[in-house]
């Protein structure tokens, strides 16, 4: 029996990069954390938080997961969304901490128990020209990943999604008061992107998993052609083909290519992706737990996934907090249709702001055995780093119109 909720406040900082913390607290003195940060539009969560959830925590019975979570959903009327469901996501995430440490176990005995002993993880590898790129996925495996996003600049273009010119770790938020522009033209990276993955295949041999991420930029015929053209790389998966709200183009990407498909960090609930799983037209789901409804709802939409061989794979670069990131880590440890964990690294201040049992060696991933999700906040250094505005980047074509970034 867990003592009623008597404090619930939001904590924003920004360690390398800003994050929105939940802290909820109960008349024991048991203190659970959650994630709420979404990337560029930091204050609405917080804002959304602190002015309408807030208020409606005090008082509830914090063992009622399932509960809390119904009414915050069905009770928002105005539901659903990037920021309504990442307020629900911090609440469900801060409720599953405070179990585990009313139980005194890790969150993913509470999930049923691992199903694996450590979850792979697979990260970033990036470059502008192709003899940098096979140099920085070559640092990546002695690092000790197994599994490596590969993303190069093209010929034509001053800025490309996932690569700096002069820099081999991408991190696409920029601090300031208005976004980046980026330049983009798809049809100098279709010429470009099948010769530079299949290099990159050619020098690490065939037992590294090679990954690759599109953005939302390709019609539905560029990206099947993409994926035809990619096939002899031998990907892990080819990401964002297509923009999120065009579901339908898979059916042709689908009818083209036998390169896996791994869609969904955007999403916010199982009604984004439930088409998707359950007409098989992708082989990853990428929903967050920060994003889409926390461990309650994810839960959900890998049971759907499951069903239809649906692997999951929660999107996990330093947008996401190490808070998140340790629930996805508790997920993947006892969810048996998970697949992969990505992984950016943090910044080091935020490691230290975030102190975690999660871990990371030779390639793979373990949540710790911390009561809890396993994550706290140093909450006086977190105060020394105070909200910095910063925003995602923006695309142009090169013509001078916006396009999907
Ligand atoms: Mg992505």
């Amino acid at each position: 029996m867990t003592d009623r909720i008597i404090g619930a406040e939001v904590i924003v900082t920004s360690p390398g990069r800003n994050y929105v913390t939940l802290k909820l607290q109960t008349a024991d003195g048991l203190v659970g954390y959650g994630d709420a940060t979404v990337n560029g539009r930091e204050l609405a969560v917080a804002s959304y938080l602190r002015d309408h959830i807030n208020p409606l925590l005090v008082g509830i019975d914090p063992a009622q997961i399932e509960d809390t979570w119904q009414y915050l959903y069905r009770g928002a009327y105005w539901r659903r969304g990037p920021i309504t469901m990442a307020a629900i996501s911090a609440v469900d995430l801060a409720v599953w901490d405070i179990k585990g440490k009313a139980a005194g176990m890790p969150v993913y005995q509470l999930l049923g128990g691992a199903v694996r002993d450590r979850i792979l993880a697979y990260t970033h590898a990036s470059a502008w020209e192709l003899p940098e790129l096979l140099d920085t996925v070559d640092a990546r495996r002695q690092d000790g990943f197994r599994a490596v996003r590969a993303q190069s600049g093209v010929p034509g273009l001053e800025t490309v999604y996932g690569v700096h010119r002069d820099a081999h770790d991408y991190e696409p938020a920029s601090r300031g008061t208005a976004p980046v522009v980026e330049s983009w033209d798809t049809d100098a990276y279709l010429r470009h992107a099948p010769s530079v993955l299949t290099a990159v295949r050619e020098h690490v041999g065939p037992e590294l998993a090679l990954l690759h991420d599109a953005h939302h930029r390709l019609t539905p015929q560029q990206a099947a052609r993409l994926g035809k053209e990619l096939e002899p790389a031998d990907l892990f998966w080819l990401e964002d083909v297509t923009p999120a709200e065009n579901q339908d183009a898979l059916r042709l990407v689908r009818q083209h290519t036998t390169t896996p498909l791994a869609i969904g960090e955007v999403f916010n609930t199982i009604y984004d992706c439930k088409d998707l799983i359950t007409e098989q037209l992708i082989d990853f789901i990428r929903v967050a737990a920060a994003h889409a409804g926390g461990i309650s709802h994810l839960r959900k939409i890998f049971a759907l996934a499951d069903v239809y061989q649906v692997r999951a794979a929660p999107h996990g670069p330093s947008d996401v907090s190490p808070v998140s990131f340790g629930a996805s880590v508790h997920l993947g440890l006892s969810t048996h249709n998970f697949a992969i964990q990505e992984y950016m690294g943090y910044d080091p201040l935020a490691h230290e702001v975030f102190p975690h049992s999660w871990s990371f060696s030779d390639g793979y991933l373990h949540p710790g055995e911390a009561p809890g999700l396993g994550v706290e906040v140093d909450e006086q250094l977190a105060a020394k780093f105070p909200y910095e505005p910063a925003y995602l980047p923006v695309a142009r074509t090169l013509d001078g119109a916006m396009t999907d970034w």
